[in-house]
């Protein structure tokens, strides 16, 4: 069965036309450009081939890598690391990242392949920590609702059934390296969970 086509989505397609223009763009040309060394080849013979390795300077760890192997990035990310405000329509967020994707010179930067995944990680991570964060949060003041609620009525809902499956996703991270404070939190809220539970079972 062929795989169904995923609907027409307006605001990624403005995204995707926009960032493939940019990679088109001078300012992408230029900044690689401003980085260019020749490099002797040697065939499988040993003997000097006639056309030099051209290669580029990555500006994060300064090694010299082939045209194939370098890109140019963004330093601050056309998309915000904490989204786009959730007040913002459609047009709010492509004006947004517009503006962000073509940006100034000044916050472009060759980058070699093996800097760019561990910045993409980095970012990804980042990401993950901020929603997290405010998840839990919200499951935080659930839980100190729940304790008010034992503490004047001696009873609360039985919500905690979900609230332990839910707090599982965050503990599934455990190896996930740079969300060590997360996983250390939902172990306490785990515990306060437990706790509360065994007042619940009373
Ligand atoms: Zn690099």
């Amino acid at each position: 069965m062929a795989k169904k086509k995923p609907p027409f989505n307006q605001e990624m397609a403005i995204r995707g036309a926009n960032r493939r223009l940019f990679a088109r763009s001078p300012f992408v040309v230029e900044k690689l450009e401003e980085s260019r060394q020749e490099f002797p080849r040697y065939k499988k013979d040993g003997t000097l081939a006639k056309k030099p390795w051209v290669k580029r300077q990555c500006e994060v760890c300064s090694a010299w890598v082939g045209s194939t192997k370098i890109a140019i990035d963004h330093i601050d990310p056309v998309v915000p690391p904490n989204g786009f405000p959730a007040s913002f329509d459609m047009w709010d967020r492509i004006t947004m990242f517009l503006k962000r994707l073509w940006c100034d010179k000044s916050n472009l930067q060759r980058i070699c392949d093996d800097c760019h995944d561990k910045k993409t990680n980095a970012e990804r991570i980042e990401r993950l920590k901020i929603k997290y964060t405010q998840e839990l949060d919200t499951l935080e003041q659930q839980i100190q609702f729940a304790k008010k609620d034992i503490k004047r009525h001696g009873a609360a809902s039985d919500g905690y059934k979900n609230w332990i499956k839910y707090i599982n996703k965050y503990l599934a991270k455990k190896k996930t390296s740079g969300l060590e404070e997360i996983v250390e939190r939902a172990l306490r809220l785990k515990q306060e969970i437990l706790e509360l539970k065994s007042s619940f079972d009373k």
